[in-house]
């Protein structure tokens, strides 16, 4: 027995905690004290010590990335595969769950997951069936509403009518969309853990199973269950004691999705019999960023109150870098993650962090323009891409010709001459009759009402995809995809597509085909489910985590959010400023403000020996120039923790980046952009622009203490600095 090596990398908390007799459990610590380690160990004790069978364990962790990493990570230690054990997300094993128990959960067996972009699809739809204006009622709003009340176990049927119009007709629309979703077995994220809350509440007998089957839940990340994923854990664990979670208060970043802090306070009522481990020396961090990042959480309220030390050295100290713009600050990240290449770095252990994914473009075109590789997680993933979803939307409409939200994205992609006309007419006819798209466009066809030109394009595309199911049958995944891809029209018509777009897309296409090939299928191996379905369902569960080659050593950009549990060597915490991170929305919000702060500690302890923070003095985002303040977290840093970069003097600023009016932009012979000035009454500043010449030559400075102004050279009194 391998006793040894589970138990002496441990600390004495540790230990304690992975060797405990079955039990509730809450590690409750910091971050990067071991937590996600404990839990690992945990299991991997439990089966080669405790004897529990790998079959009777259940982990749920936050990501897909997390997830693979847990399973690698316990057969390193068992030195043997643990297929049998399950490991996943809450939305995965829910998912698992209702392929399982379909029937039971009141789905048909071809239900498809849709990601938020389906889900936002179908909801337009249905706002124009029922012909409600969408700047009245704006989709996304409605979409959030919809999955707000999903995440909190409500249902249409358990919201009281209000005598407020507005909340009435939200749910009117709430209604008509879970008639929809059940009409066309659709299942959305958030419908996939209240269903599977639902599928153990509702049905004893699987309850049962599921209860004596897992001798052991574990939980990583805890604080950031929502209320309909502690539900489910309570029906699983429900008098048996056997709930191992961990997690740390600081680091809930979830609130805004409906994560509930509150869960860790519930879990010790409910669990009575529970013991609480804290572990308190984190073994990631230098201490120089462990104390950066112990002051700015400090400043949060109602913490549960945690101490964590390292015994590792004080370390460098971090550093800031005051960039002018936004695409100097790319290149300096750019830059200092090439010499940390030089001096024999990986690229993987860099990571570039942002509050927002609109932020990373500026980074992949200076990774780009320097051919480091790279691989964004989140954002516009391959499987987001629009070429790639109607390639996707085919496969679902071969698999179930009910998936309305598929129908509707191909059944004229490309053109096939059938109008928005017909289209309508076939939305009615559904919305009337209550019938998939599909069932009524062969009722449109049999009223024979239309055209013989339209009919005989809507005759064509059902007759496409019923072809394309009889030869894709007995096929390989990957010949089925390919077949789609090559048949569906879809090659073509990017081929026309002129330049490098339509080349991209198809070349995008040949990616899924091989996708589609390498895909796992002994790591997705879910019961009674076709291979095809599998591969949808990988598609949309899948966040972006494996989206390029796993393989190649590239740079790491993904937003805060999404590092969460997550280490790297060298970390840039980018876009430090006021409005961007905080965020705009949260600056006015105590408690927000304090997410966005926990988000900044999570983001800040995901470094290991090196942290840069960096914020632009000007910034075009979403088409908008702005000239913000740096980040009040900056300010909560003590400054004997932060040393300033200077670039100034050795990189010279690209004039074209300044926007947007490049024409006018020239150096004067005095003042260079991003130049340091000082103002008799504004005080210290740093140039962004230069207009004109002679008497009309202006510049704009960002002034430390006032903000942005424009001055005329001829009168303004500046000093060089
Ligand atoms: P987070 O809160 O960010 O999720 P965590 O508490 O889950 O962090 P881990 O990721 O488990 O922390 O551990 C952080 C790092 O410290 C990892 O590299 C881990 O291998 C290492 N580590 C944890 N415990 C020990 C130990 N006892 N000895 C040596 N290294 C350890
Ligand atoms: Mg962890």
């Amino acid at each position: 027995m391998n006793v040894t090596s589970i138990i002496e990398s441990l600390n004495d908390a540790q230990r304690q905690a992975v060797t405990a007799p079955s039990q509730a459990m809450l590690v409750l610590a910091g971050a990067g004290s071991g937590k996600t380690r404990v839990l690992v160990h945990r299991i991997a004790w439990q089966i080669q010590v405790e004897g529990v069978e790998a079959h009777s364990i259940l982990a749920v962790t936050f990501t897909n990335k997390a997830a693979k990493e847990m399973r690698v990570r316990i057969e390193t230690l068992l030195k043997v595969p643990t297929h049998s054990l399950w490991i996943g997300t809450f939305h995965g094993i829910a998912h698992r769950l209702l392929r399982r128990h379909a029937k039971q959960a009141k789905l048909p067996e071809t239900f498809q997951v849709m990601d938020s972009g389906d889900q936002l699809r179908v909801i337009k739809r249905l706002l124009n069936t029922l012909n409600l204006d969408d700047s009245k009622w704006p989709p996304r709003e409605l979409q959030w509403f919809i999955n707000a009340q999903k995440d909190e176990g409500i249902r249409a049927r358990h919201m009281l009518e209000s005598p407020d119009l507005h909340h009435r007709q939200m749910l009117t629309i709430y209604r008509a969309y879970e008639e929809l979703c059940d009409r066309s077995g659709l299942v959305d994220f958030a419908e996939l853990l209240l269903r599977g809350h639902e599928l153990l509440r509702d049905n004893q007998d699987v309850l049962d199973f599921y209860q004596q089957r897992f001798r052991q839940v574990h939980v990583d990340e805890f604080q950031d269950t929502n209320t309909i994923q502690y539900a489910w854990l309570r029906l699983l664990t429900d008098g048996k004691d056997n709930l191992f979670v961990v997690g740390d208060d600081d680091q809930s970043i979830y609130g805004w999705r409906g994560a509930k802090i509150e869960n860790i306070y519930s879990f010790q009522k409910h669990y009575p019999n529970h013991q609480v481990i804290k572990l308190e020396q984190n073994y990631r961090s230098t201490g120089t960023i462990l104390k950066a990042a112990n002051q700015i959480i400090s400043n949060n309220s109602g913490r549960m109150g945690k101490e964590l030390w390292t015994d590792a050295g004080e370390g460098d100290p971090c550093s800031l870098y005051a960039a002018f713009n936004e695409q100097d600050e790319a290149y300096f990240v750019v830059e200092r993650i090439r010499s940390w290449v030089n001096e024999g770095g990986l690229r993987s252990d860099a990571a570039i962090l942002y509050r927002s994914n609109a932020q990373s473009r500026q980074f992949e075109e200076k990774l780009m323009a320097t051919a480091t590789p790279y691989r964004v997680y989140g954002g516009l993933r391959f499987f987001d891409r629009a070429e790639i979803k109607n390639a996707l939307a085919y496969l679902r409409l071969i698999a179930n010709r009910n998936d309305d939200a598929s129908f509707e994205r191909v059944i004229n992609t490309p053109t096939r001459g059938i109008g928005a006309k017909a289209i309508d007419d076939i939305r009615i006819i559904a919305r009337d009759q209550s019938l998939s798209l599909w069932a009524s466009a062969i009722v449109l066809i049999n009223q024979r009402t239309m055209s013989a030109r339209a009919t005989n394009a809507l005759i064509g595309f059902l007759e496409l995809i019923k072809g394309l199911a009889t030869q894709a049958d007995g096929l390989e995944l990957y010949e089925k995809v390919k077949l789609v891809v090559e048949k569906s029209g879809l090659t073509e018509l990017y081929q026309k597509e002129k330049m490098e777009k339509g080349e991209e897309k198809v070349e995008n296409l040949e990616e899924l085909v091989n996708a589609a090939r390498l895909f796992d299928f002994d790591q997705e191996n879910e019961e009674g489910m076709g291979e095809l379905d599998m591969f949808l369902t990988h598609a949309a569960l899948e966040s972006g985590d494996s989206q390029a080659d796993d393989f190649e050593d590239c740079v790491q950009l993904m937003t805060i959010h999404s590092a969460k549990g997550l280490e790297f060597k060298l970390v840039f915490l980018v876009g430090m400023e006021e409005n961007l991170f905080p965020s705009q929305q949260s600056v006015d919000d105590v408690s927000r403000l304090e997410e966005e702060r926990r988000l900044c500690y999570v983001g800040m302890t995901r470094a290991m020996q090196q942290l840069y923070l960096s914020y632009a003095e000007s910034r075009r985002l979403y088409g908008r120039e702005s000239y913000p303040r740096p980040s009040r977290f900056l300010r909560e840093i003590p400054s004997e923790l932060i040393q300033e970069v200077r670039m100034r003097a050795t990189v010279s600023r690209p004039v074209t980046a300044i926007q947007p009016k490049p024409a006018y932009l020239k150096t004067t012979g005095t003042y260079k952009l991003g130049q340091s000035v000082s103002h008799v009454k504004f005080g210290e500043g740093v140039v962004l622009q230069i207009e004109g010449s002679g008497a009309q030559e202006r510049v704009q400075i960002n002034f430390k203490q006032v903000g942005v102004k424009w001055l005329m050279l001829a009168f303004a009194k500046l000093d060089v600095l």
